[in-house]
């Protein structure tokens, strides 16, 4: 079988490390020739659940291994637009969700809370799939106005945060 010509293997390597989907490579850091790796990129997340993005992500990671684990700590700075799911006001939010995580490349998928996800598959870490699922957890009562947000009537559907309606309270 012919070598690759000079110039191919070079671009297989440089897209080994981080391919337009945002996905780094983190073999090395598996094999163990590499101690630590920093991770920073901005990351355009398409729209889910109701949320939207109207800046980039900004993911800042610091990747090592520890007991056959792949440590991950670092931040996701993200821009939320949306709806509160109380009121459903528009909301427009910037949410800074620290991020300290161990997951497991043996098993092709990772620890909560990032379960159902595809955060890690072998040894490519999906800094997208990260960013959304750190977004998520970030957000456990879903996009909210405020914590106050008293939500709307259940009998005439007024914004309760705007006054009190002619209703009976239950
Ligand atoms: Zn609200
Ligand atoms: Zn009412």
């Amino acid at each position: 079988m012919a070598a690759l010509p000079g110039w191919r293997g070079l671009m297989l390597r440089r897209q080994a490390f981080m391919d337009r989907s945002h996905r780094v490579d983190i073999s090395g850091l598996l094999a163990g020739s590499r101690q630590l790796m920093m991770v920073a990129d901005e990351v355009r997340l398409e729209p889910f659940e109701g949320l939207a993005f109207p800046e980039p992500v900004k993911v800042e990671l610091e990747l090592h291994q520890a007991d056959r684990m792949l440590v991950v700590e670092g931040a996701v700075d993200a821009r939320i637009r949306g709806r509160c799911d109380g009121c459903l006001e528009e909301v427009d939010l910037a949410v800074h969700v620290e991020v300290s995580e161990r997951l497991d490349p043996a098993r092709g998928r990772d620890v909560d809370p990032f379960g159902e996800s595809n955060v890690l598959a072998g040894a490519r870490l999906d800094l997208a799939d990260l960013a959304q699922q750190s977004v998520l957890s970030s957000l456990p009562m879903g996009l909210r106005c405020g914590s106050e947000c008293r939500g709307l009537c259940a009998a005439c559907g007024a914004n309760r945060n705007t006054g009190e309606c002619s209703c009976q309270p239950a």
